[in-house]
């Protein structure tokens, strides 16, 4: 079981796979919708079954966008939080993994839309790390 939710905790979901066995790649998705729709680089997402989903909070403060057509940006009307990324004619929905909670063992499988990047990350640098938020 995978659980996941918003910002301010409004809205959640459950996904009935185990953590540990693989899914859809995790991917870092930098084209220009993910970058507008999240404010960063790059949205990391990972596919589900669609019948393994489902909401346990909030659906109805869902707000949704459809950034292009047939595909839908689900997100906490008061939060804000990018939760989900839908194409209902799928099968699998796409989780946006920053409001994932479960700590999973996957690791990403590389990053798309490099031709839709922004200007000011590479991820091939190599950059400092700081446990909290002072870079010293
Ligand atoms: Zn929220
Ligand atoms: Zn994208």
């Amino acid at each position: 079981m995978l659980t996941g939710s918003c910002l301010c905790g409004a809205v959640a979901y459950e996904v009935d796979v185990p953590p540990d066995r693989p899914r859809e790649p995790i991917v870092h998705c930098h084209c220009r919708t993910c970058r507008k729709a999240h404010g960063s680089a790059f949205s990391s997402v990972m596919g589900v079954p669609r019948e393994a989903f489902r909401w346990v909070r909030g659906a109805g403060n869902l707000g949704e966008y459809e950034s292009s057509p047939g595909k839908f940006r689900r997100f906490c009307r008061s939060c804000g939080s990018q939760v989900l990324a839908d194409r209902p004619a799928r099968d699998h929905v796409l989780l946006r993994l920053g409001c994932l909670d479960t700590p999973i063992t996957d690791r990403p499988a590389g990053h798309i839309w490099r031709s839709d990047a922004a200007s000011w990350y590479n991820p091939s640098d190599a950059l400092p790390e700081a446990p909290d938020g002072v870079l010293r």
